[in-house]
């Protein structure tokens, strides 16, 4: 068997087509969907994020704004611009780039971005909406894993998935939203035991470990669909996923690459929770909703 490349960069495309539409309809209802984002220090990972972040906002016609602070700003000034933002009527979305410098709670940042304006999903608010099935913004990078399979017309209603990485921006976040879709969830982590004994069950196996060739075909069941969101640079500068994407697109049905699998999904998902956010705002969206309905 040789696995379909799910192509993120085509899905991507086509999802953004549907929010520009939204975008252009806000404008024509003089509406100009905005996010704002923060990078404090000069972070270069950082930089290149928000980069294309601006470059994609421009391209579906959301205005974007990038206010950069140096190392030294102190969490009091951030959270008080912060608040600035929160109460400005043209500011729809408010993301704050990570990492910050460590002398700024990362939490408290967080919960002080206005929950009607949490693009990125973190705010406790949103993050425990997801328990319920009632978040507002799901966040990124799990709500762009969740479209790819929505797009490839994957029913995870009793299916087997088994997501490995537990963080509480992906592998926590993933795991209840597949949980809300009724499928059966295995969440490993670094400490899991044997993990290829979970990962063998999988009908849809999702890596966010962060550790390149952590899966290996032996460790994937004949004809599973891996979606694959590690990001990880080697040695020379070559980007690579978790998977053994050689290997194991012998024996998986579908497969996503890296680069060009779930890392378009994610900013595309950015854009998709700032229209939204903007429709909200202005009416055109109720303020609260099950994205997620079972
Ligand atoms: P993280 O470091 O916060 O969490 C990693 C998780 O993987 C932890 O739960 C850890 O226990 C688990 N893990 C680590 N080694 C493991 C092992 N050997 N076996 C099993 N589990 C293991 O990372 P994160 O922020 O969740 O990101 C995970 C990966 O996804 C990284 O490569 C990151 O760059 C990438 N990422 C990609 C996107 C995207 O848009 N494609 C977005 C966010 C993160």
């Amino acid at each position: 068997m040789t696995a379909k490349i799910i192509d993120g960069v085509a899905i991507a495309r086509q999802v953004r087509v549907g929010i520009a539409a939204r975008a252009a309809m806000l404008k024509s209802h003089d509406v100009l969907p905005a996010l704002t984002m923060i990078v404090v220090g000069d972070n270069r990972a950082s930089a290149i994020y928000v980069r294309n972040k601006v470059r994609a906002c421009g391209e579906v016609g959301i205005k974007s704004d990038v206010i950069r602070l140096t190392a030294d700003e102190t969490e009091e000034s951030l959270l008080s611009r912060i608040r600035l933002l929160n109460e400005d009527p043209g500011v729809h979305g408010i993301l704050v780039q990570l990492p910050l410098p460590p002398h700024i709670s990362v939490r408290r940042v967080l919960g002080t971005i206005a929950m009607s304006k949490d693009v990125d999903g973190f705010h406790l608010y949103n993050v425990g909406g997801l328990v319920i099935g009632e978040t507002v913004f799901p966040p990124c990078t799990p709500y762009g894993v969740h479209k790819i399979l929505e797009h490839e017309g994957i029913d995870l209603e009793g299916k087997n998935v088994t997501v490995v990485g537990m963080s509480n921006i992906v592998g926590k976040p993933l795991a209840l939203m597949l949980m809300q879709r009724e499928a059966t969830v295995a969440i490993c982590h670094a400490k899991t035991r044997d993990l290829a004994q979970y990962t063998i069950l999988a009908d849809i196996l999702v890596v966010a470990a962060g550790q390149p060739k952590l899966i290996v075909a032996p460790m994937v069941r004949t004809g599973a669909i891996v979606i694959d969101v590690g990001i990880n640079f080697l040695p020379g500068g070559k980007l690579t996923g978790d998977v053994d994407f050689e290997g194991v697109r012998r024996k998986a049905s579908r497969i996503t690459p890296v680069p060009g699998g779930v890392g378009p999904m994610t900013v595309t998902m950015l854009l998709e929770n700032t229209v939204a956010a903007a429709e909200r705002a202005t009416g055109f969206r109720p303020a609260a909703e099950s994205l997620f309905p079972v």
